[in-house]
């Protein structure tokens, strides 16, 4: 067993506004990490803890389309409400986790949930896209909510904290979630001092964000608000937590199929593309005001 390799560390100081509700630092795809490196995740956006002041008016995204994948929200701290074309509604709470299947199309709209508008406060988010293979691309949109109580619980030895499973499993604790390919997704909790050793396949893609705290992950020292890349090469990954610390880790099998994307979009060749425009514009993703 080798330890895995990491191939780069970021920071989350680059961030620009989705909609006026979500300050985030889009940390692949990017120059660095194109769409297929960390397939299936196809994109991670970090809305790293700030303070929104009280607004009567919720901030947020409004209604857009979504088609081919996966979107996945992970809410740390403030509450999202949402709306969907397929007749879903919801709020996603601290410790929660919605999880949007656009399949063949959907139009949703995101935004601050009323009583945490009014109040405002800190907020820190995760959205994460996650590629369908094609067999499910036109498959009918829908969701899973997660709540704290979903949650696989790992627990590290003598009190040194929990691994939530989100997805897939870790040392035989199985998350919640139903995914269309092979995923392991774990928000790791782990209090200072402690350490966690446990694998990643060498042929799936993988990555950590530090969510709070700061630990040793590896030989790389990382601070909060911060992404991890792993190289494929190597299984073994170790954390030490240097304060209290939760960390979310991604890995997931790579979908080894072309990839068509453009804006809310993931197909897999320009002509389906093309189509989801069309379908778009034909008002076939159904009506959300
Ligand atoms: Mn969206």
């Amino acid at each position: 067993m080798k330890n895995k390799k990491i191939q780069l560390v970021m920071d989350s100081s680059a961030t620009h506004m989705v909609g006026d509700g979500f300050r985030v630092q889009t940390f692949f795809p990017s120059e660095k990490i194109g769409m297929k490196r960390m397939s299936p995740f196809l994109l991670l956006d970090y809305n790293a803890k700030v303070e929104f002041a009280p607004r009567d008016e919720p901030r947020g995204v409004g209604v857009h389309p979504h088609r081919g994948f996966e979107t996945v929200t992970i809410a740390y701290s403030g509450s999202v409400a949402h709306h969907d074309s397929a007749g879903n509604a919801g709020v996603v709470n601290p410790g929660e986790i919605q999880w949007m299947t656009a399949g063949s199309g959907i139009l949703h709209k995101e935004y601050h949930e009323e009583k945490f508008s009014k109040a405002g406060g800190i907020f820190q988010m995760v959205q994460l896209w996650v590629n369908l293979p094609k067999k499910d691309k036109s498959n009918a949109p829908g969701y899973q909510t997660i709540t704290a109580d979903d949650y696989g619980i790992y627990e590290l030895p003598d009190g040194g904290g929990i691994v939530e499973v989100i997805a897939g499993e870790l040392n035989g604790v199985k998350g919640p979630v139903k995914t269309h390919s092979p995923i392991n997704m774990y928000n790791i909790k782990i209090k200072k001092g402690n350490e966690l050793t446990f694998e990643l396949s060498s042929n799936w893609n993988s990555a950590a964000l530090v969510v709070e705290g700061s630990a040793t992950i590896n030989e790389a020292d990382v601070p909060a608000d911060s992404l991890l890349i792993f190289e494929n090469e190597g299984e073994q990954v170790r954390i030490f937590a240097k304060e209290d610390s939760t960390i979310l880790v991604l890995s997931g099998e790579p979908i080894d199929e072309p990839i068509a994307a453009y804006g809310p979009f993931v197909m897999n060749t320009h002509d389906e593309l093309e189509q989801a425009y069309l379908d778009y514009n034909a008002g076939k993703y159904g009506v959300l005001e």
